[in-house]
């Protein structure tokens, strides 16, 4: 990357930020506020290229959040919503587990040094090869949800530990999953009995509501159905220990649906009827965009501008876009949203207290493609060719499906604390 990282005084130096490469090396991060940092990397001499940054503190609140609004759910970080080899670690070290959905997923997460019981794979359909993988690396726990996919564990893996994934009422989802995976209610009796002639090791239930949920009663509905599954599990000779509660949480910072909080305080109550602690059954979750969301902000550069007559407006063009990070518009059905970071060369410390006009404007990315808009219409301070601007909770399907389409490369991430 051209942008600049000012050089550490000596190898073992703290910094306010760190590069990837660096952080990895062990070197430390001395606490830093987000403006300090955006102001370091953005007025850097020739600093051009787009950036992540990412809170490392931020991570640890998240945590703290979890912990504290679900206490008996141990969290299961979904690698795919952002497989940031920092952000695992950190998680790692606060005692998550991680949710992988591929043999590439399952390698980061233990050459992260995490040991393999505490990986779930939970993807219910499984390429042989990956199975394979998992069982070479004793990943034992795994979802499934139709037959096939029992007689494929019997023959690759018949010592695993699987888990039912039932179907969900995700119609209030931003990305609905049911449409895809999930038995029906009306397949566990047959899929629970297919286990049984195969002598395969059922250990318990899971459910995804579909990941940006926005029905805090949507969990009800399937833990309910968990709990018959496990009362029907029970009549065909299996205790079923574990509950697995899926994704779908938002972030604590997300704009706009139903809160977090609200989410954890009716899972707690509902939970307590359904599943009490003196059953002592497991009960885990696979957040993805609950954790990662919030700890990342993009930084892009504007490489362009276009001025229109009429109607009187501006196009920019910034240096990522739809087929990079801003991939989120398209498949995680996102709306972002633009901050001003470095207006007319000057960085902007509270962008809430500019008070220049502001102006009809809209933001592209850097591909030749159309299609490669960023936001289509919204107000803005007049920018110019190299200011720079700033969008906040862009950690979660962003990088981890970014594109290198038309050769630009995915931005890179800066690491701070904000934390003393
Ligand atoms: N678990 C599974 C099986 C998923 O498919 C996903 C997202 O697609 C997640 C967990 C993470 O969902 P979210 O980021 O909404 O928490």
């Amino acid at each position: 990357s051209s942008v600049r990282v000012p050089s550490l005084d000596a190898p073992n130096s703290e910094s306010s930020y760190l590069s990837i490469a660096e952080i990895m090396e062990g070197k430390t991060l001395v606490p830093s506020s987000m403006s300090q940092v955006l102001e370091e990397l953005t007025m850097a001499q020739d600093s051009e290229d787009s950036f992540f940054i990412a809170d490392v503190a931020q991570i640890a609140e998240q945590h703290k959040i979890w912990v504290s609004e679900l206490p008996r759910i141990h969290p299961h970080f979904a690698v795919k919503s952002n497989p940031d080899p920092v952000m695992i670690k950190m998680l790692a070290n606060l005692g998550t587990g991680f949710d992988c959905a591929s043999k590439t997923e399952i390698k980061l997460v233990l050459d992260a040094g995490v040991s393999p019981d505490r990986i779930i794979y939970a993807h219910p359909c499984k390429p042989t090869s990956h199975l394979v993988y998992a069982r070479q690396n004793r990943v034992s726990l795994m979802t499934f949800d139709n037959r096939n996919e029992l007689y494929k564990i019997k023959a690759h893996y018949p010592d695993a530990k699987i888990v039912l994934r039932i179907s969900t009422d995700d119609s209030n989802s931003l990305c609905r999953l049911s449409l895809k995976f999930g038995a029906s209610m009306d397949s566990v009796q047959e899929l629970i009995e297919t286990a049984h002639e195969l002598d395969l090791d059922l250990v318990g239930v899971s459910f995804h509501v579909g990941s940006g949920c926005n029905d805090d009663t949507a969990f009800t509905k399937a833990l309910m159905d968990s709990r018959k599954v496990f009362d029907l599990a029970a009549k065909s000779g299996y205790k079923l220990s574990l509950l697995d509660i899926g994704g779908g949480f938002p972030s604590p910072k997300q704009k706009s649906g139903v809160e977090f909080k609200t989410i954890a305080s009716n899972i707690r109550s509902v939970l307590d009827d359904l599943f009490p602690v003196s059953e002592n059954i497991r009960i885990i979750s696979e957040p993805g965009r609950f954790f990662s969301s919030s700890p990342f902000s993009l930084a892009v550069n504007i490489t362009s501008k276009r001025q229109i007559n009429s109607p009187a407006s501006f196009m920019y063009y910034i240096n990522d876009g739809v087929y990079g990070s801003f991939n989120c518009i398209m498949f995680d059905h996102q709306v972002v949203f633009p901050e001003p970071l470095v207006v007319n060369g000057s960085f902007i410390h509270h962008p809430e207290s500019i008070s220049s006009p502001t102006f009809q404007s809209s933001i592209w990315g850097p591909t030749c493609d159309s299609i490669d808009c960023v936001v289509s219409d919204t107000q803005l301070p007049e920018f110019f060719v190299g200011d720079w601007i700033l969008f906040q909770n862009m950690g979660a399907y962003t990088g981890s499906a970014a594109s290198k389409f038309n050769g630009f490369d995915a931005s890179p991430v800066y690491y701070y604390n904000s934390s003393s």
